[in-house]
């Protein structure tokens, strides 16, 4: 196994010290996604229970603890920072913590920052996003029917996220919408999405239902293969695959009809995990290598144990040491549980 040296955050100054960490299938990893809070404030039918239970807001990490850990993930080469949760946008005071990680790509450290969010709060905060440095977001949106929006998201208003996308690219974000393909809910819908997100200049990236987490019902029934809805795609539109660059799960066509790009996550029908270029931490300081995996570390406790980065570091170091080959996902008639016991509000998708 090899992996970066022990740097303190401290010499975040020092580039020539900053080299990327690699895992023990020599993948880099260089993006991490914080889960900034499980909270949200929305319950989505294929994310969370209605009667979903939270964590102790004691168990959480500060956004002082949380400041401190990102950047000590970025003093070891990390490039790319999303924010996620549960809804980031609902943690009281996260601006501050957006505000304060914007050093890093006024420094060089950081190439990115960005989020995903479910845009209920976009309107307040899209201005500040983009002064504080954030480029590009993700916005997740199934439907654009108000009362299926109602349905799918138990506790969420169309209006309201629309109106947030309206203040987002008002103020210059480029925006990738994300949409869950559901069967039989919104499998039908998907071209005129695409075309109305095309319309706005923004992709759009389909993403099929992963088995994380109870959520009172079962899967078997929520999931459409995300190779069905391309061939009926591929039925009315010239789909062209465009070469991969994210390292990700999502693989990209253009649309010739639109010129807009349309993206497929496919964790169960597509592998993905030779290119996986990053790790995933909790609200809590949990660190995940793999989201398929239930494999998980605390890193709280050595950022807690004392103020200087050195034993946080090794924590990380240890970690990455675990990160697996790849996913155990699987949906089928004798598998209608989750794999991962987790929800993706846990680790923040
Ligand atoms: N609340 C924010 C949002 O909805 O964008 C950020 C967190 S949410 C967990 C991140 C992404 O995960 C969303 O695009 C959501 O649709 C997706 N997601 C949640 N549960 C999922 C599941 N079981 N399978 C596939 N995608 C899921
Ligand atoms: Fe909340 Fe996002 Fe999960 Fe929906 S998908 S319940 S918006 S965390």
């Amino acid at each position: 196994m090899t992996s970066a040296a022990i740097i303190p955050s401290t010499d975040l100054d020092r580039p020539e010290l900053r080299r990327p960490m690699t895992d023990p299938f020599g993948r880099t990893i260089d993006y991490l996604r914080v889960s900034i809070t499980d909270r949200c404030d929305f319950r989505c039918v294929y994310c969370m229970a209605e009667d979903m239970t939270f964590l102790p807001r004691a168990d959480l990490l500060s956004l002082e603890e949380l400041d401190r850990l990102c950047s000590a993930f970025i003093a070891k080469g990390v490039r790319k920072l999303r924010l996620t949760g549960g809804e980031p946008l609902v943690r009281r005071n996260m601006m501050s913590l957006v505000r304060s990680l914007s050093r890093h790509l006024k420094s060089g450290a950081l190439d990115e920052l960005t989020l995903t969010t479910n845009g209920s709060q976009l309107a307040r905060f899209a201005a500040e996003l983009a002064d504080c440095g954030v480029r590009r977001i993700n916005v997740s949106l199934d439907t654009l029917d108000p009362a299926e929006f109602r349905r799918i998201t138990r506790w969420g208003e169309l209006d309201r996220v629309l109106a947030g996308i309206d203040a987002a690219l008002a103020a210059g974000l480029a925006i990738k919408i994300n949409t869950v393909a559901l069967k039989g809910t919104n499998e039908d819908e998907i071209p005129s999405l695409m075309r109305w997100a095309h319309g706005l200049g923004m992709g759009l990236t389909l993403i099929e239902v992963m088995p994380l987490g109870e959520i009172g019902e079962g899967r078997i029934d929520q999931y459409v293969p995300l190779s069905l809805i391309r061939a009926r795609l591929a039925a009315n539109y010239t789909l062209t695959d465009l070469p991969d660059s994210t390292g990700g799960p999502a693989r990209y066509v253009r649309i010739e009809e639109t010129g807009g790009r349309l993206g497929f996550i496919t964790p169960l029908t597509h592998n993905f995990c030779e290119s996986c270029n990053r790790v995933r931490i909790t609200c809590t300081g949990t660190i995940h290598t793999c989201l398929g995996h239930e494999d998980a570390s605390d890193l709280r406790r050595p950022l807690r144990a004392s103020a200087d980065d050195a034993l946080l570091s090794a924590a990380i170091d240890r970690a990455i040491g675990t990160k697996p080959k790849g996913h155990d996902f699987i949906i089928d008639r004798r598998h209608n549980r989750p794999s991962v016991s987790r929800h993706m509000s846990v680790t923040g998708g």
